[in-house]
């Protein structure tokens, strides 16, 4: 039976990530995609700087760049709470926030999924694609079962990686539960070309109506739209004119350049996943661990996924080279570390989530009072900051539920 050191199911940016970074320091290692092709799922586009740094230390950015990475340096919160002079004046210059990065970085998924595998082949991981892999064996003495068109393998494996997204058959076969807070939001997705007459170096993200809206330029006219609402039982944007429907209603007289948007041509699929955080307490057992969406995500509204999952990647693949032998206690610092990065990371989707995803009058006079509060306060940064910089990085006190009942006047939506 062929034998590996790791074996990681799944070849999307987290499994690509790590098997390259372990793959380059000595170890065996195979990874099974089920993808023959990669395709546009409606994933992460927008990566945060703290997860560019994290790419970085995975040695992928100067790839990732050259495959027409595109830095993001303004945010521009026009709203329907403030003037366009007022939003302009509140302008954040993302592209300062973290001390090594020039602001969050814009790339397809599909090309970002690509370049990571092609790395991981490069780093002479033995990449299968078109495949599907189970767990085999008993905890201690995994495996993994692999079958495709031409037939089926079961490979030994040292460890086995679940690397296998939000609906990993790795989890559930290790029977490690996945936490959900409550579902009362949708995200909706749409990749557009031809929105030249948008600011390229400038995001938005803001509400008007009943949507909160989310535009993130990569270069040369391309852009991913997202549009965050209420959850009542039916997805929006849905359809043969859903896209149709998305770029209406990005059409806003209020948002400068928003005609640039409207008119631009839709060139992937149109979808709405649960806008919701979703979390497994100890993503490790002994012989398997989860690493990425398998392990739990956070609420796609504030884009952290790809960071997430490259800090997971990283750390675990830092863990297993640093070590001859492994355990489940070899990668203790990886479950705590995540647990509170996940945790802090909830509490500021709630905090977003309550400022700018709820629709109904109390909820507007809630942002406003919310809104002044922040420009009046003595803290330059609020949760939403960890969203750049990474949760690590502000003061504790800001993911409790006091600081969240001091700017809301409530405890109602506080999700932790
Ligand atoms: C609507 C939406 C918007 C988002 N926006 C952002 C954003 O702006 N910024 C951000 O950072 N994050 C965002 N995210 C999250 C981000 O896309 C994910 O967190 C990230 O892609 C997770 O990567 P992954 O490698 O863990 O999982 P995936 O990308 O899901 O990769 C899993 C891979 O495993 C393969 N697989 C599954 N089962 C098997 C099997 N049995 N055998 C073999 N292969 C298998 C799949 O084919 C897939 O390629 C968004 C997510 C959603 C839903």
């Amino acid at each position: 039976m062929t034998r590996f050191d790791v074996g990681i199911v799944g070849g999307g940016i987290g499994g690509a990530a790590l098997g390259q970074y372990l793959a380059r320091h000595g170890l065996r290692v195979l990874i099974a995609e089920r993808e023959a092709v990669f395709r546009d799922r409606v994933r992460g586009e927008w990566m945060a700087p703290w997860g560019v740094a994290e790419l970085k230390r995975l040695g992928l950015y100067e790839r990732f760049l050259a495959a027409g990475g595109h830095h993001i340096r303004r945010q521009v919160g026009y709203d329907e709470l403030l003037s366009a002079a007022e939003a302009e004046a509140r302008e954040i210059p993302v592209h300062l926030l973290h001390p090594d990065i020039p602001g969050p970085l814009a790339l397809e998924h599909v090309v970002m999924q690509n370049e990571a595998l092609a790395a991981a082949a490069d780093a002479g991981v033995d990449v299968r694609r078109g495949v599907s892999a189970k767990l085999t064996g008993k905890a201690g003495d995994y495996g993994l079962a692999i079958s495709g068109a031409e037939g089926g393998e079961t490979v030994a494996c040292r460890w086995v990686v679940g690397a296998d997204g939000r609906s990993s058959a790795i989890r559930r076969a290790l029977g490690l539960t996945l936490n959900e807070a409550p579902l009362d939001h949708l995200i909706a997705g749409l990749l557009i070309d031809g929105a030249d007459g948008w600011p390229e170096d400038q995001q938005s993200i803001g509400v008007f109506g009943d949507m909160q809206y989310l535009i993130f330029p990569q270069g040369n006219g391309k852009v991913r739209l997202y549009a965050d609402y209420t959850y009542d039982g039916a997805a929006r944007f849905n359809g043969e004119n859903g896209a149709a429907a998305m770029l209406a209603a990005f059409d806003i007289p209020a948002l400068p350049n928003s005609q640039a948007i409207a008119r631009a041509r839709p060139i992937g699929p149109c979808r709405s996943y649960p806008s919701q955080d979703a979390w497994v307490d100890e993503p490790v057992v002994e012989g398997a661990l989860l690493i990425g969406d398998a392990g739990g995500y956070n609420d796609p509204i504030l884009g952290q996924g790809l960071s997430v999952t490259l800090r997971d990647a990283r750390i675990v693949g830092e863990l297993f080279v640093g070590h001859d032998t492994w355990c489940r206690e070899t990668f203790a610092p990886y479950i705590a570390e995540r647990r509170e990065r996940l945790r802090r990371l909830r509490a500021a989707a709630a905090f977003v989530t309550t400022l700018n995803g709820r629709y109904g009058t109390e909820d507007k006079a809630r942002r406003e009072r919310a809104f002044a509060s922040m420009a009046s306060s003595s803290q330059p940064m609020h949760p939403g900051f960890a969203a750049y910089v990474g949760p690590e990085a502000l003061p504790a006190e800001l993911f409790e539920p006091e600081y969240y009942e001091a700017v809301f006047g409530t405890r109602r939506y506080f999700v932790a």
